[in-house]
């Protein structure tokens, strides 16, 4: 069973798998914490799968997990559906930016985060464990685990997230840049994708260029994106970032897809256009293994 939520003691956090994994990625939670559930009355223990996995995918992905069924309390409503309403319809929420200090040491950071819920109003057991609330996002490598999840499911178009003040549907906020016209697009924000080469830089960054173009004019321009030491180098959850971009340049010889939700930008008048992508937000971007396109091939819609 695959749980989403648990109480972490080490902070006295309730938190999301997903946050569990930043947490581990920025060396503030351990390898061997543990976790507890959420559910009424129940204080069984969980692990979190794949926390130490540097690469996602439909199969790879952090979750909670209880060793033995037995472990749960007989109130708990994770364990022993009571058929509450899930958060399902409604939308997920992306955070442009996260909460000041949501990577801190202490508990602190907890108080400032929306989607975290103080973990002592559930250990109490005063209220339910499974309120139905929105998903908060961070780090667009969980929306698009998510667009890969609804694109297994079949409801792309009725799924939404709210990002950037609108809510929009997974399937209207994700494209493919792939010979659509440049020009058009400029003033687009949207969760661009397509594959790329990677290549490690000379100065400790990366290089990503889309082997897949827009359209301009008569020709084809291919968008290209650069990640500097010193954004990475700032950027809390680096760990993580590093271990996929370089696993990916060892094991796949660089060949990835890109994600990054960001407006196409071209300069004007150069004497030969080029289209970049501007990532100043390491959460904005997310670079996986070809492997997903595979499952973006099995998943794709009827008529696509
Ligand atoms: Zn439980």
């Amino acid at each position: 069973m695959s749980i989403e939520e648990a109480i972490t003691p080490q902070r006295n956090e309730r938190l999301t798998a997903e946050r569990a994994y930043e947490l581990y990625w920025a060396d503030l939670l351990d390898h061997d914490a543990t976790f507890t559930c959420v559910g009424t009355g129940c204080s069984a223990p969980l692990i979190c799968a794949c926390l130490d996995k540097p690469e996602q995918n439909l199969r790879i992905r952090p979750y909670f997990r209880s060793r033995r069924l037995e472990d749960h309390a007989e109130s708990c409503e994770v364990a022993h559906g009571r058929g509450e309403p899930t958060a399902g319809k409604q939308p997920d929420v992306f955070e442009a930016e996260r909460p000041a200090d949501h990577f801190r040491a202490t508990t602190a950071a907890a108080q400032a985060d929306p989607a975290a819920v103080p973990a002592r109003r559930v250990a109490t057991g005063a209220g339910t464990g499974l309120k139905p609330r929105p998903s908060h996002y961070y780090r667009l490598s969980s929306l698009v685990q998510k667009f890969l999840e609804h694109r297994r499911d079949k409801d792309l178009a009725e799924a939404t997230v709210d990002i950037g003040g609108e809510t929009v549907t997974y399937e209207a906020l994700f494209r493919n840049i792939y010979r659509q016209k440049a020009t058009d697009l400029l003033g687009t924000r949207a969760v661009w994708w397509g594959t790329a080469s990677l290549r490690a830089t000379k100065e400790g960054g990366y290089y990503l260029r889309f082997s897949r173009p827009f359209r301009h004019d008569d020709g084809e321009l291919r968008p290209t994106i650069t990640l500097t030491a010193k954004d990475i180098d700032a950027y809390p959850v680096r760990k993580l970032l590093r271990a996929r971009l370089d696993k990916l340049i060892a094991e796949a010889d660089g060949y990835c897809v890109v994600f990054v939700w960001a407006k196409p930008w071209m300069p004007k008048d150069a004497e030969k256009p080029f289209v970049r992508f501007y990532v100043n937000n390491l959460d904005h971007i997310d670079v996986r293994g070809p492997e997903i396109l595979e499952e973006l091939k099995n998943t794709s819609r009827v008529g696509t």
